[in-house]
């Protein structure tokens, strides 16, 4: 399939989605689809994986089926290979009976290479009798980590997909994606969806193009307010734990002067629509959102993704992270813990009945499974390791032990012997019989005289003031490096009470020495002095716009933001060098009003990468716009002209 020495894979490439070169792993996906084997790509979000079955499904002899777990999905990939000139189409439960056999009709008749298709429909009589009487040359299975019960957002209509593909009249290849895989979840997809022989391609976890920060604020919501201060006019998302929490985050965002809107799960279609399209169209460039908030929301500028609330595990933690940078520029992933998240997401693990489709066994089997992934994310929490490798070695990879680009990176830590408070705080325990949580084991050595304490009398216990001069900051964050080292637990349930374990007895007995890392204290003005990092003045540092500080370990100012221009000293965050920003703006305004014209989000016109890019290389021709990442021939047929003459307007 050469044309002039050029591969028509790579043809299809530049014409339809505007790129000169694969990036990593898409090649070898899609010459192993092509070669008619099934493919198994597990590679992080943005890092492209559409493609990898898109241009097989515009190269193979028949139709590509596409499963997709959801609907907003669906509808975003359509309208952007609509957009970018190859018809496809969707059918799912959004559309009416109507519509529902008018594209059933059309898609009989060769008009659509690739179709989406929801997973409960595929057995359906009518579409199973559509399937059987057309060419299905392939299945590609979207979000494949769906059909596993180890995987986090388990969907039993999975399962069925094989049956599905038994009962076509000749076996289609099949290929699978997803962006989160444990080596469980990668076995499970494999056997489930019975690929036969498969290539399995995983290419790294790591977005480089990521910073990722975890702060304990005392006061969360000034956290974010003094975030969202130093990055005006930025695109984010907010992700909350709770309705409850979107609906207090966004109120007091706009009540503060924030273009922000908000989404979750309690409100009408009508306005969730809405919503999502004030957002991805930038007229509200703050999104404040439960998880329900996000799949297949694409919006490539999303610069900072914070969490007002830990999720549930790292898997989620990731996806949601992940919706920032997707067009490769620097962004930020910023989660603001409070241990108040592990008492809400336990409650969410106990009261759990979203899967209708679960029985007692398996419903009892997978919270079990849940509780274990809750714990490793709050580990993530306390850890003073990278976060990032911290992350990949969740997903079974190794990096490096510092990437430089995340909160603990980028603090300075300190290694210190902390085994006397390990001594009392256990020592605290299990004197008070093992039956209070975190707070009170804590305000007891450190000697505070609050009403729980004098209620359970734990002013009368031994320990009592043992640790009264080291900082409550300091004590959590060695009872949570107990935890981490399993010498005490934390029960799991509401109460959250401190109990011991089995090497609790190594300390007890005094044999063991204890050491661990922690963020050296940082000098600050004499108001502050002796003030932990870690809550007491927390809320004041970020009243003073100085939240970074105020977070968990006082990181330091961040160093290598990536920055298109080399040798540019003034390059802003879009990696526009700043003499260029007017284009810019011009350019994007420009792409809104085309955006308006063709009722799509600005982002599936051209994406702010191509945006910048242009503004660096200043088209003056057809051939010379052709070079710009993102500018495909369709596209340049449709507006390559308009953007060419504003480019011309402002030399
Ligand atoms: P995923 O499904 O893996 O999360 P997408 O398929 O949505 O990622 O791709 C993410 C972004 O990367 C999209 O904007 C897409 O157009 C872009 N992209 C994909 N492949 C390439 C490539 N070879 N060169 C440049 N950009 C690409
Ligand atoms: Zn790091």
């Amino acid at each position: 399939m050469k044309i002039g020495g050029k591969s028509m894979k790579q043809e299809y490439l530049k014409k339809y989605f505007g790129y000169d070169r694969f990036r990593e792993g898409q090649e070898t996906l899609i010459d192993g689809i092509l070669s008619g084997r099934d493919a198994l790509g597990i590679m992080p979000t943005g890092a492209g994986k559409s493609i990898c079955y898109q241009i097989p499904a515009l190269m193979l002899d028949g139709i590509t089926l596409v499963v997709s777990p959801l609907i907003s999905l669906m509808k975003d990939q359509v309208e952007a290979l609509n957009q970018a000139g190859i018809h496809a189409a969707f059918l799912n439960s959004s559309l009416t009976p109507a519509q529902y056999r008018k594209a059933l009709s059309l898609a009989g008749q060769g008009r659509y290479p690739i179709i989406y298709v929801a997973p409960e429909r595929l057995l359906n009589d009518e579409f199973l009798s559509f399937a059987r009487s057309v060419r299905i040359a392939m299945v590609a299975v979207d979000e494949a980590h769906c059909v596993s019960q180890w995987g986090q957002d388990f969907r039993p209509s999975y399962l069925r997909i094989p049956e599905f593909i038994g009962r076509l009249p000749s076996r289609p290849v099949v290929s699978a994606f997803t962006a989160t895989a444990t080596a469980q979840v990668r076995d499970d997809i494999i056997d489930l969806l019975k690929l036969r022989d498969p290539l399995v391609l995983a290419t790294g976890f790591d977005r480089k193009n990521l910073y990722f920060g975890v702060e304990t604020p005392k006061d969360r919501y000034a956290a974010v307010k003094a975030y969202l201060k130093k990055h005006p006019g930025e695109s984010g998302i907010i992700y909350c734990l709770t309705r409850k929490a979107v609906e207090d985050v966004c109120g007091r965002l706009i009540r503060d002067g924030f273009a922000a809107t908000r989404y979750h799960a309690g409100l009408d279609d009508e306005e969730r629509r809405k919503n999502q399209d004030d957002f991805i169209c930038d007229r509200s460039p703050v999104m404040v959102a439960t998880n329900a908030f996000g799949m297949g929301i694409d919006k490539s500028n999303v610069r900072f993704v914070l969490h007002y609330g830990m999720p549930k595990n790292i898997e989620s933690y990731y996806q949601e992270a992940g919706r920032a940078g997707r067009d490769g520029e620097a962004a930020e992933c910023i989660l603001y813990y409070s241990g108040q998240d592990v008492i809400t997401n336990q409650l969410f693990i106990e009261n759990n009945r979203d899967n209708q489709e679960l029985d007692d066994f398996l419903r009892a089997l997978v919270q079990e499974r849940d509780r274990e992934r809750l714990k490793k994310m709050t580990f993530y929490c306390f850890t003073n390791e990278c976060l990032r490798d911290y992350i990949l070695r969740y997903f079974g990879e190794y990096g490096g032990n510092y990437c430089g680009n995340c909160s603990n990176c980028l603090t300075q830590f300190e290694t210190v012997d902390v085994t006397e408070i390990a001594e009392k705080l256990l020592g605290c325990v299990r004197t008070g019989g093992q039956r209070y949580g975190t707070t009170v084991v804590i305000d007891t050595v450190h000697g505070a005289s609050t009403a729980k304490i004098r209620q359970y009398r734990m002013d009368q216990n031994p320990f009592y003031g043992s640790l009264g001069k080291v900082p409550v900051y300091r004590l959590r964050q060695v009872l949570q490096f107990l935890q981490m080292q399993e010498y005490l637990t934390v029960t799991a349930d509401e109460y959250a009470v401190v109990k011991l374990t089995a090497r609790s007895r190594e300390i007890l007995d005094g044999t063991q020495t204890v050491t661990m890392k922690w963020a050296k204290e940082q000098v600050r003005k004499p108001a502050v002095a002796g003030g932990g990092l870690y809550g007491e003045n927390g809320a004041a540092d970020i009243e003073n716009g100085a939240a970074d500080s105020g977070g968990k370990s006082g990181r330091k100012k961040r160093r290598g933001k990536s920055a298109i221009v080399p040798g540019s000293a003034a390059v802003s965050r879009n990696g526009v060098a700043d003499g260029a920003q007017p284009l810019f703006e011009k350019l994007r305004a420009l792409r809104m009003e085309i955006a308006k014209e063709e009722k799509v989000p600005p982002y599936i016109v051209f994406s702010d990468k191509t945006l910048t890019h242009m503004c660096i290389v200043k088209p003056k021709t057809k051939e010379e716009m052709l070079t710009v990442s993102g500018v495909g021939e369709y596209k340049f047929g449709k507006y390559g002209e308009r953007f060419l003459a504003k480019i011309r307007e402002n030399r």
